[in-house]
């Protein structure tokens, strides 16, 4: 029978190409082995090829610009600020961010309060609103001592959090991530939603840093 998909490897249909820019690697033992292996399980029927799209476009899309735009929105918009805080999911797919079905915890940190993410079990984080996460979080040290000393934690990112405010650890688990609000800067009123975005950092995003 015929596949299909059948597999033209001279790329002469119609789609459309970015032009290449970037060093082709396209022929590395790596990449010759993942192609055979993509191949092999389309046409098993393991996955379809646009399932193999849609996963590519979303590693591409994974950036910490994505959690800082849901974060600017609330700063500007009321409603969508209320909708992160109660279900920071669903308000991720409200600006096309896919969570990938993990429930989203989003904390606001007040001037009583500022919240802080670990997880103590091994790296659980939110890759596809923060890009890939830091050395550092993975690391046996932050994993550790956050939790017994994030006062002193925070200090090595150069967060002095005053002793007026309280410092909650919040530790991720596979079926559980979370974000921070960070505190919007007092001089950032009247600032474009982009601007705002703009000053938000994905240290803030995980509550080592303030903004
Ligand atoms: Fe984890």
């Amino acid at each position: 029978m015929s596949h299909a998909h059948s597999h033209d490897h001279h790329h002469d249909h119609d789609h459309d190409h970015a032009p290449i820019e970037a060093e082709d690697t396209s022929s590395s033992d790596t990449a010759i082995l993942a192609d055979a292996l993509r191949m092999v399980l389309i046409e098993k029927g393991i996955f379809t090829a646009a399932e193999v799209q849609d996963q590519l476009t979303l590693m591409e899309g994974r950036s910490d610009r994505n959690g800082a735009a849901m974060i600017a929105r609330a700063w500007v918009d009321a409603d969508y600020r209320d909708a992160l805080l109660a279900d920071g999911a669903a308000a991720a797919q409200a600006l096309g961010y896919d969570t990938k079905g993990t429930p989203l915890i989003v904390l606001e940190n007040t001037a009583k309060v500022h919240n802080v993410v670990v997880c103590t079990l091994c790296s659980c984080y939110p890759v596809t609103l923060l890009g890939p996460s830091p050395e550092w979080y993975k690391s046996k040290a932050y994993r550790g001592r956050v939790v017994r000393d994030p006062r002193s934690v925070l200090r090595e990112f150069g967060t002095e959090i005053g002793p007026d405010r309280e410092v909650r650890v919040h530790d991720s688990t596979a079926d559980m991530r979370y974000m921070i609000m960070p505190k919007r800067p007092k001089d950032s009123a009247g600032m474009t939603e982009e601007a705002l975005a703009g000053l938000i950092t994905r240290n803030g995003l995980i509550g080592v840093a303030e903004l």
